[in-house]
């Protein structure tokens, strides 16, 4: 009797031990099977859910409509991703936040990708105003890079290229899914290089005027010059002094459109544009989108196709 009681308590511990034994290995993705990616700004959180499609879980960390460069991540948003499978981050500089955040998750199966590891980046121009009038120095040092990448469409297809590759080796079962999601985001980004490629080929006035330093990728790429009244981060407000440069520098360029970040108010981009009497219009740098964008169904696309609208006249 006694014998048969201690073989039924070993059979069950032995199922007990295989239960909790098989457990972890299940749960590193949720639990229908899905992927869980978070990234960190909205066109990396556009491009992730374009590749991994119905089947993988994205999600935003910069909530839609703040302000990029001032985003910190909270406590709860450090707890989420240690049930993550992967972490997307535009690298370059863009968040700085991002080894101390790491340095917190304890996720050891959490793949990180660095969007822009691989890219040939710009190096960031110190201007003129960044010491000027024993200001206080600015958190960018010398070797500091330019993160705004996605603004260029070929180097978007590099980010898109880092995303698929990491999904691919995280859930190689849906490679095929990926791969073809990945085809049609890359055709879409060469053809928004075309588009762009072909209206800004002959400009009139190469030169524009924009509301911080966010478009460094996209005037190299299209010949174009850009001259940024705040600095690599739309904190970095000028001096008086170098908003009265730019006024100068309008005037003697016969410039005949001021940009201003469309999630802005826009308010130094006014004074130049009362200064001289030229069109003030907004230019989106997509570092983030608002919720009612959003919700009227724009995109990384639509926006980069309005803005392309409003460079082809500034630039006529
Ligand atoms: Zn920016």
């Amino acid at each position: 009797m006694m014998k048969k009681t201690y073989k039924i308590a070993s059979v069950l511990l032995v199922i007990a031990l295989v239960l909790v034994g098989c457990a972890p290995s299940q749960t590193s993705s949720d639990s229908e099977g899905k992927l869980l990616v978070y990234t960190t700004i909205y066109p990396l959180y556009e491009f992730a859910s374009q590749i991994g499609g119905s089947d993988t879980e994205v999600r935003l960390m910069v909530p839609a409509g703040s302000e990029p460069h001032d985003y910190e991540p909270s406590a709860k948003a450090v707890g989420a991703i240690e049930n993550a499978d992967i972490f997307i981050y535009n690298g370059s500089g863009m968040e700085p936040w991002v080894d101390s955040l790491l340095g917190s998750v304890s996720n050891d199966d959490l793949l990180i990708i660095n969007a822009t590891s691989t890219m040939d980046l710009l190096s960031i121009v110190e201007t003129e105003n960044d010491h000027e009038d024993g200001e206080e120095e600015s958190d960018h040092h010398e070797g500091d890079t330019d993160p705004h990448v996605w603004l260029d469409p070929l180097r978007a297809v590099q980010m898109a290229e880092a995303i698929y590759d990491g999904m691919a080796a995280m859930d190689p079962e849906r490679t095929q899914v990926f791969k073809k999601n990945y085809d049609e985001l890359v055709d879409a980004l060469k053809e928004l290089d075309a588009a762009y490629e072909k209206a800004l080929m002959n400009p009139s006035n190469a030169n524009i005027v924009v509301g911080h330093a966010a478009f460094g990728y996209l005037t190299q790429r299209y010949h174009l010059n850009q001259i940024a009244i705040a600095g690599i981060s739309p904190l970095e407000e000028p001096s008086a002094a170098q908003l009265g440069k730019i006024v100068d520098v309008v005037n003697e360029l016969k410039i005949n459109t001021v940009f201003y970040d469309a999630l802005t108010s826009g308010k130094l981009s006014n004074v130049i544009a009362t200064e001289t009497g030229v069109a003030m219009v907004p230019l989106h740098p997509l570092g983030s989108v608002t919720q009612q964008d959003l919700d009227a169904g724009k995109t990384y696309f639509t926006i980069m196709y309005d803005n392309l609208e409003a460079l082809k006249k500034a630039v006529q």
